[in-house]
């Protein structure tokens, strides 16, 4: 087994509008958070929760838009809603999901922080800021737009 890498159970996901949707077979992944400049900038967000698993487990109904984002690397969105899907070192037969597109209840635990040369300092402080769960104080409600698999 390749270091780091653990069993996870088959897991699927997809975009937020469903263009895009992947499924992925029980097998070996590698959970990693990476906080490096490209992956802010391929988020639009502080740092990347990933999963990485080989390419042979996972099928796709719907195809992402792809961006070759380095001389090593491409990444999947979709075309449609915008969506970051995964990251993609070229020629090694893995992909590396976006963990927040993932459908199923699925127990992230990254074992690792890449990209730490970028950490922001404020992310570590997050753990002792106020919180509150998702709310409008005007009683309006929330009607999603956005894919709900099996819906
Ligand atoms: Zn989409
Ligand atoms: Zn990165």
């Amino acid at each position: 087994m390749k270091e780091g890498w653990g069993d996870v159970d088959a897991f699927d996901g997809s975009c937020q509008c469903g263009a895009c949707r992947y499924e992925v077979t029980e097998g070996q992944a590698l959970q990693t958070v990476c906080h490096c400049r490209m992956c802010q900038r391929a988020t639009g967000n502080a740092f990347a929760p990933l999963i990485a698993v080989e390419t042979a487990h996972v099928t796709w109904e719907g195809m992402p838009k792809l961006f070759q984002s380095s001389n090593l690397a491409q990444r999947g969105f979709c075309g449609e809603c915008g969506t970051p899907l995964f990251y993609q070192r070229l020629g090694c037969g893995e992909i590396e999901f976006m963990v927040g597109t993932i459908n199923s209840d699925f127990n992230y635990s990254p074992v690792r922080n890449h990209g730490a040369e970028s950490r922001l300092g404020w992310v570590l402080g997050l753990a002792n800021v106020t919180e509150r769960e998702t709310f409008f104080d005007d009683g309006e409600t929330v009607v999603s737009h956005q894919y709900e698999h099996g819906g």
